[in-house]
């Protein structure tokens, strides 16, 4: 037997390590588990994770994921386009939306700005953003980053960033429990946070 074909196990293991939080005892863990005894459900992982790598893209206005050109928010035109709201993860903005508190528009960062690196730009897509910015008639940005340390220093080179930028600057209220993520805060208190927003600029 060649050493490719008796390695398949080992590719597998490496492969699921690919997962947040999945290090090399967990990784042989679930590829005994999907060998042994779920078959058919490891097929159709396969089958669910080439779908989505083929459909799924990035929303060309918010960031998102979304199957066509354009997400279901930005293709609403009943929205209010001159209010741009700066989130980090997709979760973000169905949180959000269950909050029904903003009627404006997204832009999904992607990421965070890891404050113990020395804020690094990479980890958020500023490119698109700026050119989100450019391109678009924008009166108000809201900045709704986290409230932790990472969503801080992220709010801060936003911040710093759209210094020259002819927009009303904002952020969400500080009525959040600190160290909070948004998509753990409770409906009525992102919606309060979002209606008693402050000036950053
Ligand atoms: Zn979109």
């Amino acid at each position: 037997m060649s050493k490719k074909s008796t390695d398949a196990l080992g590719r597998l293991t490496n492969a699921l390590k690919v997962l947040p939080n999945v290090g090399p005892k967990t990784a042989q863990r679930m590829a005994y588990e999907l060998l042994q005894h779920k078959r058919a459900g490891a097929e159709e992982l396969v089958a669910a994770i080439q779908a989505a790598l083929l459909q799924i893209h990035h929303c060309r206005l918010c960031n998102t994921f979304c199957e066509g050109e354009l997400c279901d928010i930005c293709a609403d035109e009943q929205r209010d386009s001159k209010r741009l709201m700066l989130v980090q993860m997709p979760v973000d903005v169905a949180s959000m939306e269950a909050a029904n508190c903003h009627d404006g528009l997204y832009f999904v960062l992607m990421g965070q700005v890891n404050p113990g690196q020395g804020a690094d730009l990479n980890a958020i897509d500023l490119d698109k953003l700026i050119i989100r910015l450019q391109e678009h008639e924008i009166d108000e940005v809201i900045i709704a980053t986290n409230f932790t340390a990472e969503g801080d220093a992220t709010a801060y080179v936003l911040s710093q960033l759209l210094t020259n930028f002819p927009a009303k600057i904002t952020r969400l209220a500080r009525g959040m429990p600190l160290g909070g993520e948004l998509e753990y805060v409770d409906a009525g208190t992102l919606a309060q946070a979002v209606y008693e927003r402050r000036n950053v600029k």
